[in-house]
């Protein structure tokens, strides 16, 4: 199989299970038990968020509440600040975030609460300009995802937070960077200094499903969304799994320190790209003139239908997707592909490509041989 649905999910570095097997089958005590905190499983525990906090530039700021992946995290950070400050009442987001930020504004709407949506150019990127005018005294938060699944387009997030602290810093600025964490730095003492909180989600970089994070700087902006239990400082009660903790820690550890992976990864995106672009006329890259993850490509070709085509490529077993893998199946155009300014027919021919590390220059060349015998077998 040629796996390029990376930005679905990915394979577990073996590394990677290796560092989780004696937290499964050895020290695997409930945490919260007296000979958890005999056997030391607490202090493993706050090592592992140390270091998940320097991967990401956070040091000691803030804290990690561990969640079971980014749609938790994104409901924890959303819902929670709500819970948290009911007095404001209206949130912004881009109109291209994931649908667990705009399923839960979608909930939030109906509650009562006022839902702005940022556009976004036809490169992709955010339109920073529409901002300002519409932040007010009630606004609660402002989301901006770091990286698309779709696209991989890099969002202006550090501009975007000073923008909002300028104008009124009790604004909270969330961020998901669940596609962006383990491909592009993340710098919380830096450039992203003024975020409060981020979502991450461990399988978008080889760690385990199910298991995510969300960096919250000061705790008392968020409210639980979970009850039952005083775990994680009563922000996410439940029982916590060291195993998987460990194995998100150990993946991202592995990606942080290996940049040139990534420098690798991105001449095979490149060379893919140019190479499908010079092969069918009428070809354009989504955000292909903006910064992007150096993962993704998202092609749109002129009158094929996408969902089809990732078919037809999965049964020759090369793994791709059409717009999102959370929306497979729905036989719609993408919301992101039409926040781009394309037309309902375009956004059908949008078709994703997602490399990882482990990508290699025989699988880009294999794709390159069978990709056009299925673009000839859609075109009549
Ligand atoms: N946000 C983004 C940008 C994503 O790509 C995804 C996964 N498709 C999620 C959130 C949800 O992540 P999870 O699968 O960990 O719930």
């Amino acid at each position: 199989m040629i796996y390029f649905d990376n930005n679905s999910t990915t394979r577990v570095f073996e590394s990677t299970v290796e560092a989780m097997r004696p937290f499964l089958t050895e020290t695997f005590a409930n945490p919260a038990s007296a000979i958890a905190q005999f056997g030391g499983i607490a202090k493993v525990i706050r090592a592992q968020k140390a270091t998940l906090a320097s991967a990401i530039g956070a040091d000691d700021a803030g804290q990690f509440v561990i969640t079971s992946g980014a749609t938790e995290s994104n409901n924890l950070a959303l819902l929670g600040a709500a819970r948290a400050n009911p007095a404001r009442r209206h949130l912004i987001i881009s109109a291209i975030e994931h649908p667990s930020v705009m399923e839960v504004c979608e909930r939030l709407r109906a509650d009562g609460y006022r839902i702005s949506i940022l556009p976004v150019d036809t490169q992709g990127t955010v339109d920073e300009s529409a901002l300002e005018p519409l932040l007010s005294g009630d606004t609660l938060l402002v989301s901006l995802m770091l990286a698309n699944n779709e696209t991989g387009v890099i969002q202006p997030v550090g501009s975007v937070s000073e923008t909002v602290k300028r104008h009124d810093s009790t604004i909270l600025v969330h961020t998901d960077a669940t596609q962006a964490v383990g491909k592009v730095p993340i710098d919380l003492s830096g450039e992203l200094a003024e975020i409060d909180l981020l979502s991450l989600s461990a399988h978008k970089f080889h760690g385990p499903k199910g298991t995510g994070a969300l960096f919250v700087r000061d705790t008392y902006i968020l409210a639980p969304i979970f009850h039952g239990g005083g775990q994680q400082d009563g922000l996410r009660p439940g029982t916590e799994n060291p195993a998987s903790l460990i194995g998100m820690v150990a993946a991202l550890t592995t990606l942080v320190t290996d940049s040139d992976a990534l420098s690798d990864v991105a001449r095979l995106r490149e060379g893919l790209e140019a190479r499908l672009l010079a092969t069918f006329p009428g070809a354009f890259v989504l955000g292909g003139s903006s910064a992007r993850l150096p993962t993704t490509i998202n092609i749109c070709l002129p009158n094929i239908d996408a969902e089809e085509f990732v078919d037809r490529m999965a049964a020759r077993e090369i793994a791709i997707s059409a717009g999102s893998a959370c929306s497979y199946g729905s036989r719609k155009p993408s919301y992101v592909a039409l926040a781009h300014g394309l037309s309902y027919e375009q956004a059908k021919g949008c078709i994703r490509i997602s490399l990882s590390i482990e990508s290699t220059q025989q699988e880009i060349d294999c794709f390159l041989r069978e990709f056009p015998e299925v673009v000839a077998s859609l075109t009549p």
